[in-house]
């Protein structure tokens, strides 16, 4: 079949944020306003924070200022895997922080209990499955590495099963998976928007004050604390946590660390028992394949599939525009590759194609810090890997600015070399262009070539600014 033909009625939005289940959004602030907490952007990072810390104090009076919806963003329209990784997963953890990975590793899975404890709290109806995640192979070279991945997980205590090429598809049945390792227990399956929308309710409940579209446009500190500009008025904020992801950062420092990466994903029609029977997928992980240029996939509650990843695009000068989160050209390519994956869905179409940013970082897992003398604290850089990471990230920002805490308190998490580090910066462009070109060229000729490295890619590995998937 021809793969363009199941493109044909795909609507070019995020299906998560179509949801009947979308609240409309709250009014725009339009006086000046005064808090003892000022949080800046309304995506997980964002929310967590503004959750977490009427949690940790409930007198705080907390204002959340969003430029635009709630989960709108990243957080409204990726692919909703959960993971428990805070470092953007072993591999990445095992290569920068050897020594601390134990730790890293059950802070972790203790952020994603914590996750799953908020979501039954609240009760937040974001079709959270705790799956785990199947990493599957497509190629011989790729079943060395995760045989060393399970060696290694197994040792910090992961619940973790190598398959063989028959047990694989006995799982997911598809003729191009050659072996597997399953993560039981490293990654929950949720729908992205419903979480940002629930956790949006959940602070709310708690008395937080919410102004969509309500972009900052300045920031700057005063005397007693930190003074917000917004389009029609403002904030004095004693404190302020910044959770603005990928935009241009308020704070000039952080745009030398970030650049945006475009990722896309398709999303097809549910599928009927007979199809779903085709492929097994009884115990509905989520399933990354092993190659550098990567495809994640799942299963919605109403068993239609997410189809993303591959193709991550960076365009010159970080640009950034509407118009970039629709890229037919991936979007064709996607749907060849889900095809030559799952021939048995021939006929299958999909009803949504979408793209979206990414915060990349040169370490490709978030990074923390603090400025105005620790009265401001962010978290981004999550690199593709936010959904679970972020509330992490809003437990360190709540850290920085001590809140619930004792005076001069300094938390465990702060003492971690992963908090307390900074990943390298990017070069200025066009030299930022050409490095990110010359990467994506190399990992494609490495996935081509038994995943063979070329000697830029060493290079990078060397430097600390290796990806590899
Ligand atoms: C297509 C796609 C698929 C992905 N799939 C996964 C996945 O399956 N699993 C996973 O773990 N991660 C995934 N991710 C990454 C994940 O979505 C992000 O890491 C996470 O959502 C980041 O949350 P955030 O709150 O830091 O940023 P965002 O969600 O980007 O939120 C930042 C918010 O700040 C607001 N803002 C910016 N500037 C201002 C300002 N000046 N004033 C006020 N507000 C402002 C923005 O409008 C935005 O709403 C994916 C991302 C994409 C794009």
């Amino acid at each position: 079949m021809n793969a363009l033909k199941a493109l044909a009625q795909a609507e070019p939005t995020p299906y998560w944020l179509e949801d009947p289940a979308r609240p409309e959004p709250l009014p725009s602030l339009v006086e000046t306003t005064t808090c003892d907490l000022a949080v800046i952007g309304g995506g997980y990072t964002g929310l967590w924070t503004a959750l977490m810390a009427k949690e940790r104090d409930p007198s705080l009076d907390v204002v959340l200022v969003e430029a635009d919806r709630v989960g709108g963003a990243a957080s409204g329209r990726n692919g909703g895997f959960c993971a428990a990784s805070l470092t953007h997963g072993l591999w990445n953890g095992m290569e920068r922080w050897p020594d601390q990975m134990g730790e890293l590793e059950r802070l972790g899975k203790e952020n994603l209990q914590g996750i799953a404890d908020a979501v039954t709290r609240y009760g937040i109806d974001c079709e959270f499955e705790f799956t785990g995640e199947l990493h599957v192979a497509t190629e011989e070279w790729q079943l060395a590495d995760l045989a060393e991945e399970a060696e290694h997980g197994i040792r910090l205590g992961h619940d973790l099963r190598l398959l063989d090429r028959d047990a694989v598809r006995a799982e997911v049945n598809s003729p191009t998976y050659l072996g597997g390792l399953w993560d039981r227990d490293g990654a929950a399956m949720l729908h992205p928007a419903k979480l940002a929308w629930g956790l949006r309710d959940a602070c709310a409940s708690l008395g937080v004050r919410i102004y969509e579209r309500t972009p900052v446009t300045a920031i700057s500190e005063s005397r007693d604390g930190v003074w917000l500009r917004t389009s029609y008025g403002g904030v004095r904020a004693r404190r302020v946590a910044l959770g603005t992801g990928v935009f241009p950062p308020l704070l000039k420092r952080l745009k030398h660390y970030l650049v945006p990466v475009y990722d896309y994903a398709l999303m097809t029609e549910p599928l009927s028992d007979a199809q779903l029977a085709s492929l097994g997928w009884r115990n509905r992980q989520g399933i990354g394949d092993s190659a550098n240029q990567f495809h994640y996939y799942r299963l919605t509650a109403d068993n239609r599939i997410l189809w993303g990843g591959y193709d991550a695009i960076y365009h010159f000068r970080n640009g950034l525009r509407h118009e970039l989160e629709s890229r037919p050209e991936t979007f064709a390519r996607l749907s060849s590759h889900f095809f030559r994956t799952y021939p048995q869905l021939e006929g299958l179409a999909f009803t949504h194609a979408w793209g979206g940013v990414i915060d990349t970082c040169s370490r490709f897992c978030a990074f923390y810090g603090t400025a105005f003398g620790g009265r401001l604290a962010y978290a981004t850089g999550y690199t593709g890997l936010g959904v679970g990471a972020t509330r992490f990230g809003a437990d360190v920002i709540l850290d920085n600015l001590g809140v619930g805490l004792a005076p001069g308190e300094v938390t465990p998490r702060l003492k971690l070399d992963m908090v307390r580090s900074k990943p390298l910066p990017f070069p200025p462009e066009p030299f930022r262009f050409g490095a990110i070109q010359l990467t994506r060229w190399s990992i494609a000729r490495a996935d081509a070539n038994q995943g063979k490295r070329n000697l830029w890619l060493r290079t990078l590995d060397k430097l600390g600014l290796g990806f590899d998937s």
